[in-house]
């Protein structure tokens, strides 16, 4: 059976944390590897995801692994994390540059994920298993694919054990991306970041961000369906069952869900796959 993962970002009021409850309870029968939870670059949720990460291992029993984020963040910050995240029994980090918040001026001591990587390498030896970000259909602020795919891999040779890739909706994007970090020598797993479809407009907005892209034929039938929620979230379903059929036949090591906290969106695309 092909591993899974389930992607939370930290609650911040007493309603957002019982509906992470509720979603981390209602998961739970699948099963997953490990959960991860976001952090926000610049220090927004300093104190949200070492809680989180706390409820998601102490009262949901869950591997908890915390997303930690160099951008914004002196070299003393990111130590104090490390050490919490060690004291509350963490053996994994997703590791990330993050980006600049509105506002906010300052980049921080470390430019890249892989000086994060290499500070992190630094500090506490093998400890963390570290996962890093992919760009299958390229980073949105990298010169061109060819120089991302670079940066990619000096990121892995930073200390990286494994990367989780941005979702997308193009099988080929990734297939073709796995080949060429291959190519470069890069043998770590690269597993697919799956975004499950349940509000159109909302995964617009952030693929209009993030650069990745919607084909044509899903954007007009999920437009053909306006106001019918239903039938989105049946077609957003079906889609995105396909594509992790076929990222699974064609070799990908596990599959990592970006929940957005809801159950229900990531069950569909589950219970599609038998
Ligand atoms: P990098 O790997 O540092 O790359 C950033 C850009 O710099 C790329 O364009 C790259 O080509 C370029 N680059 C890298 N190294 C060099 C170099 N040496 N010289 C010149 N250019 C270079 N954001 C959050 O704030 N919190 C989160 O919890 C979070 N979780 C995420 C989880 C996943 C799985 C993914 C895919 C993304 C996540 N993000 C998160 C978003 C991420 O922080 C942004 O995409 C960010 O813009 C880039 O982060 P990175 O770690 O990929 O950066």
């Amino acid at each position: 059976m092909t591993p899974i993962s389930f992607e939370f970002y930290p609650p911040k009021t007493d309603e957002q944390r019982a509906q992470l409850d509720r979603t981390a309870t209602r998961l739970k029968e699948l099963a997953p590897d490990y959960v991860s939870v976001t952090f926000g670059a610049g220090g927004s949720t300093l104190s949200h995801t070492p809680e989180a990460i706390q409820r998601l291992r102490g009262q949901h029993a869950y591997d908890a692994a915390p997303h930690i984020t160099c951008m914004g963040g002196s070299r003393e910050e990111i130590r104090g994390l490390l050490k919490l995240y060690r004291a509350l029994g963490a053996r994994r980090l997703v590791t990330l540059r993050g980006d600049l918040p509105s506002g906010m001026v300052s980049p921080g001591d470390l430019r890249y994920a892989s000086e994060l990587v290499e500070f992190i390498r630094t500090e506490t030896g093998d400890h963390f298993h570290i996962e890093v970000a992919a760009y299958p259909e390229m980073h949105p602020q990298a010169r061109d694919s060819r120089v991302d795919i670079e940066n990619f891999v000096r990121k892995v040779r930073a200390g990286a054990d494994g990367a989780i890739t941005q979702y997308f909706y193009n099988a080929d994007a990734y297939f073709r991306f796995v080949d060429d970090v291959r190519a470069a020598g890069v043998d770590v797993p690269v597993v697919p970041g799956i975004m499950p479809i349940s509000n159109f407009s909302q995964i617009r907005r952030f693929s209009e961000m993030c650069g990745a892209e919607i084909p044509r034929w899903i954007a007009q039938r999920m437009q053909s369906y306006g106001d019918d929620a239903a039938s989105v979230r049946e077609f957003g379903a079906e889609v995105v069952a396909q594509l992790c059929r076929r990222l699974i036949d064609g070799g990908a090591p596990a599959l990592h869900f970006y929940t957005l906290n809801l159950a229900k969106p990531t069950l569909n695309v589950l219970a599609r796959l038998g």
